[in-house]
C-alpha cells in the first residue's frame, strides 16, 4: 500500500497542476518545520493533505484497499484502513487444538464499521493499539458471522499502527438522542460497576469459559421440571408424562472491567449456541457436537440483558439472561460508546 516518494509528487503534481519544483519546496519546508519528526515521504503525505489530495483515494484501484461498505464475506486479500473506536480484551481459550487466543476491536473508515478479530500471534499487535489509533490491516480476510461480515487478521495479515502520514477522515458522529438501550429497564453496565442494588443490567462481554449445559426432563404442558419416576417421569400437577426437555448453560462472560458468571436457560442458550431450542436439544446426547459448540462459543461477544442475581453459596454476584444477542451490532455498540463520551464530557455545571 506504499507509494513511493517519486509517485507521491506525480500524484500531487496531477491533482493541482503545482510544479515539482513547487510541491518540492513545500515538502521540503514542511521537513525542516518538523525536522526529526517526519520522513521526506511523511512531509509529502502531510502536503497532500493539505492541498486536499487523498493519496490513499487514488490507490484503491491499484491496491486492494476498500472502504468498509465494500468489504463482503468471502473476500480474501483485503486490506483496510481505519480508525479504532473500542478495543476488547484479549483472551485465552482452549480448544481441541490447544490453547490459543482471541482479541477484537472496531475499525472505522468514512463509510462503515467493522469487527476486526485477531487470532494468535496477532493479539501481541492488538497491544500496541489505542482508541483513536489509524490501523492498516493487510491481508485479512471476511466472513460472516450471524448475519454481519467482519474480518479476521491472522499469521498471513499485516497489522500496522499509525502508519505515517496516513489520515482517516470519520464522517461526524451521528447524533445520539435517538439511541436507546434494547432494554429500557436494564442499565447499562460496566461489569465491575455492578453492584448487588442493580435489579437489571445489560452487559456487553466476551465469552472466556464455557462450562458444560446441563439438560433436564420437563413436562410438556406446564415446563416445570419432571421428576423420574419407576420407568418414567412425572410432573407435580400433570402426574406421568412423556418429558420434554430444557437446558442450563453457565459461561463467563469478560468485558475488560472485570469478570462475571451468567446463566443462560432454554431459549436463551439456544441463541448464545447459536441454534434452534429442538436442535439444541437432539445435541444433548452427543459429547462430540456438545465440544463443538463449547469451542465456537469461546471469544463470541454476546449483549445480554440479565437479572442480577446474588449466589449466596458462593457470596457472588451473577447474571441470569433474560435476553441475549450474540455477535451485536458494530454501529449500535458505536453509537453507545459515543453516546456514553458525550455524557462523560458533560460538567456538572451543565447538568
Ligand atoms: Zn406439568
Amino acid at each position: 500500500m506504499k507509494l513511493s516518494f517519486d509517485e507521491m509528487v506525480v500524484k500531487i503534481k496531477e491533482k493541482t497542476g503545482l510544479s515539482d519544483e513547487q510541491i518540492l519546496n513545500r515538502i521540503h519546508k514542511k521537513s525542516e518545520e518538523l525536522v526529526g519528526l517526519v520522513s521526506k515521504e511523511g512531509a509529502a503525505h502531510i502536503i497532500a493533505n493539505e492541498l486536499g489530495v487523498d493519496l490513499l483515494q487514488d490507490m484503491h484501484g491499484a491496491c486492494l484497499i476498500k472502504d468498509i461498505k465494500d468489504i463482503a464475506a468471502g473476500m480474501r486479500s483485503v486490506d483496510v484502513v481505519g480508525k479504532v473506536q473500542a478495543i476488547y480484551e484479549v483472551r485465552e481459550f482452549q480448544s481441541q487444538k490447544g490453547s490459543g487466543k482471541v482479541g477484537s476491536f472496531l475499525l472505522a473508515d468514512k463509510t462503515g464499521v467493522i469487527r476486526t478479530t485477531c487470532w494468535n500471534a496477532k493479539t501481541d499487535d492488538l497491544k500496541r493499539v489505542n482508541v483513536g489509533d489509524v490501523v492498516a490491516v493487510k491481508n485479512v480476510y471476511a466472513r460472516e458471522n450471524n448475519g454481519r461480515v467482519e474480518i479476521h487478521v491472522n499469521d498471513r495479515s499485516g497489522l500496522e499502527v499509525n502508519p505515517e502520514g496516513v489520515i482517516v477522515e470519520l464522517p461526524v458522529s451521528p447524533n445520539p438522542q435517538g439511541f436507546q438501550s434494547a432494554s429500557s429497564l436494564a442499565v447499562r453496565k460496566r461489569l465491575a460497576d455492578i453492584t448487588s442494588d442493580d435489579l437489571f443490567v445489560e452487559v456487553v462481554g466476551t465469552v472466556v469459559q464455557v462450562f458444560d449445559p446441563h439438560f433436564f426432563e420437563i413436562c410438556p404442558q406446564c415446563n416445570k421440571r419432571a421428576r423420574p419416576r419407576q420407568e418414567t417421569f412425572a410432573c407435580d400437577e400433570h402426574g406421568t408424562v412423556a418429558p420434554a426437555y430444557s437446558c442450563v448453560l453457565n459461561l463467563v462472560l469478560d468485558d475488560g472491567s472485570d469478570n462475571i458468571r451468567a446463566v443462560f436457560f432454554r431459549e436463551q442458550a439456544a441463541v448464545v449456541l447459536g441454534k434452534s431450542v429442538d436442535d439444541l436439544m437432539l445435541t444433548r446426547a452427543s459429547r462430540d457436537a456438545l465440544d463443538a459448540l463449547k469451542g465456537e462459543l469461546m471469544g463470541q461477544m454476546l449483549k445480554v440483558s440479565a437479572k442480577v442475581s446474588k449466589n449466596h453459596m458462593f457470596n457472588r454476584l451473577e447474571l441470569v439472561a433474560r435476553t441475549v444477542v450474540r455477535d451485536p451490532d458494530p454501529d449500535e455498540e458505536l453509537r453507545f460508546l459515543q453516546e456514553r463520551k458525550q455524557a462523560s464530557q458533560i460538567t456538572p455545571s451543565q447538568m
